[in-house]
C-alpha cells in the first residue's frame, strides 16, 4: 500500500516525465502578496506567471504545495474533526501549464494518472463541468469514455473560478470519487452534496478567459491551466479508506496524541485527537515558515489554532502541555520532504510548549466559568455575548474555541453580544489613546478591523483570488 510519501513521490514524478518542472513548494506566508493570509493553493506562487508579468525558464511545472485554510475566504476550520476530508492543513498536489497547454491535454493527463497509475476503477469516477463548457464535456466523454450521467454540468460558481474581480478567470472542471452507498451523500450538485460520500478529489482549472472592470470578458491570448489535489484525499482512496484521517500519516500522529494522553485513538475522545493531529500540522508548518503567535494578523490565527488544539488535550485529560511532545512524530513523517520543518523542529517544541504552559494558567478557570454560566442557562439557550467576551479578555479564549467547546453541548455563543462587548471595549480604548503617538495606527487598525467585519483582526484578509484552487 503506498504511504503519503510515495503518492506525493508518484505524482511528481508522473509530470516530470510529462515535461514539467518540480518546483518546491512556497512557503505558507505568501512572499509577494500581502493581501492574502496564508498560502492556500498550489497557485499562490504562480499568480504573475499567468498573468504573463513575469517569465520563468519553464512553462510546465508541478508542485506539492503547502497550504492552510483557517482564516480568510477559506476558512475550514470548523470543519476539522466533523468531516472526512477536510484539514486546516494540507498538501495540494498540482500541475500547472502557463500558456503552454491547455484543456485537451490536462483533462488526459488527469486520467491518465488516476486511472493507469494509481489504478482506480473508472467506475467509482465522475466530473463536474461548467455547465456552458461543451469543450471540456466532449474531452472528458472522449478521453474517458464517460456516460453523460456521469459529466455533470454545474452552472455556480463552483466550476468557474476567478483570480480576482479583474484578470484571468474560467471555467472548471471537478473530479470525484464514489465511495459507495454505505456513506451518506449525493453527487455534486444534489441536495446532498454535502454529504461524505462523493469526495472531490481533485479541480482542473483552465484559465480562458480576462475579465474586465465592466464584467465583460475576452479569450485570454495567452490560456493557463492549474490544477489541485489533496494529497491526503487521494491518499485515503489509493489506501483503501474513506476517511483522511486514517490514512498512515494522519494515523500515526492521531496515534502518538493518543499515546501521550494515554487513550484510545478510537476510543470516545477520539474527535479530539483529529482536532489534535491535524492542527499539529498547521501550528507546526507555520511556525516553520516564521509565524509566531501574536494577538494580531496571522500570528493570531496561528494562536487560535494552538488554543483550540490545546482545548481539545485537556478535554483528554491532559496534566500538562502535550502539544510539544507530538512534534517528533510529524518530524518523523513529514521532515524528509520539507526540510525546514527538521530545522525548526526546536523552536516549534519550544514555541508550543511556552503557549501551552501558559494558556493552562487560565484554561483551566475559563472552562469551569464557561461551565457554571451553561449551568445557569435556560435549556438551549445561547451563551451570553458578555460572558464569550469575559473568557475571551479575561482568560484568553479565541471566540472560535469558545463556539468549538460549545458545539460539544449542542450549544451556541449570542455573537451579537459578543460584538456590543467588544465594540465597547475597542470605544474606551479609542478615548484612551487619544492623544497618544499611537492613536493614528490603532485608527487604522479599528477601521480595518470593522471593514472585515469581524471580532477580531484577522490581518490582510482581502483575498479574492478564492474560488476553487
Ligand atoms: P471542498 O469542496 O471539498 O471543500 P474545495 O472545492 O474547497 O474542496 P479546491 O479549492 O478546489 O477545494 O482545492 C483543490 C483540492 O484541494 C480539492 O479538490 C481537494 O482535493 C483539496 N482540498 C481542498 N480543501 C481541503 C482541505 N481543507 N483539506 C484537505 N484537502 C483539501
Ligand atoms: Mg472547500
Ligand atoms: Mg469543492
Ligand atoms: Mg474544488
Amino acid at each position: 500500500m503506498p504511504s503519503l510519501n510515495d503518492i506525493r513521490s508518484t505524482y511528481l514524478d508522473y509530470f516530470r516525465r510529462n515535461g514539467h518542472t518540480v518546483v518546491d513548494s512556497s512557503p505558507l506566508v505568501p512572499r509577494n502578496d500581502p493581501t492574502l493570509m496564508f498560502t492556500n493553493s498550489g497557485m499562490v506562487q504562480f499568480k504573475n506567471c499567468f498573468t504573463g508579468v513575469e517569465k520563468r525558464d519553464y512553462v510546465r511545472a508541478t508542485t506539492a504545495q503547502k497550504c492552510v485554510r483557517a482564516g480568510g475566504k477559506h476558512n475550514d476550520l470548523d470543519n476539522v474533526g466533523y468531516t472526512a476530508r477536510h484539514h486546516t492543513f494540507f498538501e495540494m498536489l498540482g500541475n500547472f501549464s502557463f500558456g503552454d497547454y491547455f484543456k485537451s491535454e490536462a483533462i488526459p493527463f488527469a486520467w491518465e494518472l488516476l486511472t493507469k497509475d494509481f489504478d482506480i476503477p473508472k467506475e467509482r469516477l465522475l466530473v463536474t463541468v461548467y455547465h456552458t463548457d461543451d469543450e471540456a464535456a466532449n474531452i472528458w466523454k472522449k478521453v474517458a469514455g464517460l456516460s453523460d450521467d456521469r459529466i455533470i454540468r454545474i452552472p455556480t460558481n463552483d466550476n468557474f473560478w476567478m483570480m480576482g474581480p479583474t484578470g484571468p478567470c474560467g471555467p472548471c472542471t471537478e473530479i470525484f470519487f464514489d465511495h459507495g452507498d454505505k456513506i451518506w451523500g449525493g453527487p455534486p450538485g444534489s441536495a446532498e452534496e454535502d454529504g461524505d460520500r462523493f469526495i472531490e478529489i481533485w479541480n482542473l482549472v483552465f484559465m480562458q478567459y480576462e475579465q474586465f472592470e465592466d464584467g465583460s470578458k475576452r479569450e485570454l491570448d495567452m490560456q493557463s491551466i492549474d490544477t489541485g489535489m489533496g494529497l491526503e484525499r487521494i491518499g485515503a482512496l489509493l489506501q483503501g479508506k474513506h476517511d483522511n484521517y486514517d490514512t498512515d500519516l494522519m494515523r500515526a500522529l492521531i496515534e502518538a496524541s493518543a499515546n501521550v494522553t494515554n487513550g484510545d485513538p478510537d476510543g470516545p475522545g477520539k474527535v479530539h485527537h483529529r482536532v489534535i493531529a491535524d492542527h499539529l500540522r498547521s501550528t507546526s508548518f507555520l511556525i516553520a515558515d516564521g509565524v509566531m503567535p501574536s494577538n494580531e494578523g496571522r500570528g493570531y490565527v496561528l494562536r487560535r489554532i494552538m488554543r483550540r488544539a490545546m482545548r481539545h488535550a485537556h478535554m483528554l485529560g491532559a496534566q500538562d502541555p502535550v502539544m510539544y511532545r507530538l512534534v517528533p512524530a510529524l518530524v518523523r513523517q513529514m521532515g524528509g520532504h520539507y526540510p525546514e520543518l527538521t530545522r525548526a523542529q526546536a523552536l516549534i517544541e519550544e514555541t508550543l510548549k511556552l503557549e501551552e504552559t501558559r494558556f493552562r494558567t487560565t484554561l483551566d478557570r475559563g472552562l469551569r466559568l464557561l461551565d457554571d454560566e451553561l449551568a445557569r442557562l435556560p435549556e438551549g439557550g445561547d451563551l451570553p455575548g458578555a460572558a464569550a467576551f469575559k473568557l475571551y479578555d479575561t482568560y484568553g479564549f479565541p471566540l472560535d474555541l469558545t463556539q468549538d467547546a460549545l458545539r460539544e453541548k449542542g450549544r451556541a455563543v449570542d455573537v451579537a453580544g459578543f460584538d456590543v462587548a467588544m465594540e465597547e471595549q475597542r470605544a474606551k480604548a479609542r478615548a484612551s489613546w487619544a492623544g497618544s503617538g499611537e492613536a493614528r495606527d490603532a485608527a487604522i487598525w479599528f477601521e480595518l478591523a470593522e471593514a472585515h467585519g469581524t471580532t477580531e483582526f484577522l490581518g490582510y484578509d482581502t483575498e479574492t483570488a478564492e474560488g476553487q484552487i
